[in-house]
């Protein structure tokens, strides 16, 4: 999402004759767009800020977008006194006016909306892989999660609008579509005439459009993943066979306290519908550890759940205490050091899991979408239909297909190898 977010603000400053530049000693404006979810990523935003302060020409205007500006309002000014803007998620398309008026401070976090999708030019052209968000914030509130205050509450944009910027996406260079949204599969949206819209109309009507191969979203919530989605994997061959669906633990007591109400029973029998309608589907997921209480017994069932569903790729985080939040709150915090080594036994699992899965791929060719050339320059690197990342050599890196049929020739825990098939 704040890749997204990211495209529309350089897009916007283009059109203000700016152009992009690596060095902050050089820049005219510096914009840090910003993640609030972990404290991590905060504090890493305010220690970033102080040393653009340093760097930067003394004229340069400099400031935060995106949560951790909603998070920090005004106490970023009191922080760091020469910032010159700090703008919410939902207020990045107002920057312009620090633009006409550089000596004034701009600041406003308000949750407006949707407005920034239709009053920001859209791009010239767009990446193989273009992310179309097609809601804000979210009405699910886990109790250890900042984006309900930060994006503020569920809104999805009309179904007209986003299909106008699937097509413009394909019109200008996409070839993947990725829906984007806190809660994407919760996507519902009604007309002036009473009809409701959902992420299955939005994927039936982009799986039309012939410059699109290859479709997916992020991220879901469990209970949202209603039979006309699951459907859609069995009907729609552009959907990839790949979701992510976490479910952050393997215990029941803890879900509830996460405020994350479904039954282990229910997640499962989900899945078993997935593979009903797609019996290639693999899953990925998204875990906490060290969540307040969490004891032993907690963690070997978000083990246990880890060893029965064998998800291919996963996150995982220590759980971090955030404001605004419930859990913020609770007793029995967990010591960093449980909460580390937690952490390290989940992820060592999972790498094992993902190095597995990676090797039982060897010899199985798959469609894959170009990323483009790796870092020395000398290799290719493409997608698998499950987001692997796979290394081509060719002698020719100029005439890579975008889409190429691969063999996968070899693997290991972070990516494959494969060569061109006929
Ligand atoms: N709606 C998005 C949320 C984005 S945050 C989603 O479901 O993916 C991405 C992940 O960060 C969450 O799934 C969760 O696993 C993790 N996360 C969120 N808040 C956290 C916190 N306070 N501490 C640790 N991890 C957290």
């Amino acid at each position: 999402m704040n890749v997204y977010d990211g495209w529309r603000i350089a897009t916007m400053l283009k059109h203000h004759g700016f152009s992009q530049t690596d060095d902050v000693a050089d820049a005219d404006i510096i914009i840090l767009n910003t993640c609030a979810v972990r404290a991590k990523a905060t504090d890493k935003v305010f220690s970033a800020l102080g040393r653009i302060r340093r760097a930067k020409k003394p004229d340069a205007l400099f400031g935060i977008v995106g949560c951790v500006a909603r998070e920090a309002g005004a106490d970023a000014f009191r922080r760091i006194p020469d910032l010159n803007f700090v703008l919410g998620p939902q207020s990045y398309h107002k920057l312009p006016q620090i633009l006409s008026n550089p000596d004034s401070r701009l600041l406003d976090i308000n949750l407006g909306g949707l407005e920034k999708f239709d009053e920001l030019p859209q791009m010239e052209t767009s990446p193989r892989v273009a992310y179309i968000p097609i809601q804000e914030g979210c009405n699910h509130v886990c109790t250890y999660c900042i984006v309900p205050y930060t994006r503020g509450p569920e809104l999805s944009r009309s179904f007209e609008s986003c299909m106008a910027d699937t097509l413009h996406a394909a019109k200008t260079g996409a070839i993947e579509i990725c829906f984007l949204g806190q809660n994407v599969n919760g996507y519902k949206y009604t007309d002036e005439s009473g009809r409701i819209y959902r992420l299955s109309d939005l994927i039936r009507e982009t799986a039309k459009i012939p410059e699109i191969m290859r479709i997916r979203f992020t991220s879901s919530y469990p209970t949202e993943m209603t039979d006309d989605l699951i459907k859609m994997f069995a009907t729609e061959p552009k959907l990839l066979p790949f979701l992510n669906m976490p479910i952050q633990s393997g215990s029941q007591s803890v879900l509830t306290r996460m405020n994350r109400p479904y039954s282990l029973e229910l997640y499962l029998d989900i899945i078993r519908k997935l593979k009903l309608a797609r019996p290639d589907i693999q899953i990925s997921s998204d875990f906490i550890v060290g969540f307040p209480g969490e004891t032993d017994s907690d963690f070997e069932q978000t083990m246990a759940i880890a060893s029965q569903i064998k998800y291919i790729n996963s996150y995982s985080f220590k759980y971090s205490p955030r404001p605004h939040t419930a859990a913020a709150l609770m007793k029995d915090q967990i010591p960093e050091n449980i909460k580390a080594e937690r952490l390290a036994k989940l992820d060592s699992y999972l790498n094992e899991v993902q190095r597995d899965f990676n090797e039982s791929c060897i010899d199985k060719t798959f469609d894959c979408l170009l990323e483009g050339p790796d870092k020395t320059g000398r290799h290719l690197v493409y997608r698998t239909p499950y987001m692997q990342q796979c290394i081509v050599t060719t002698d020719d890196i100029t005439t890579a297909p975008a889409l190429a049929r691969i063999t996968i020739t070899a693997a290991n825990k972070a990516s494959l190898r494969g060569k061109f098939t006929a």
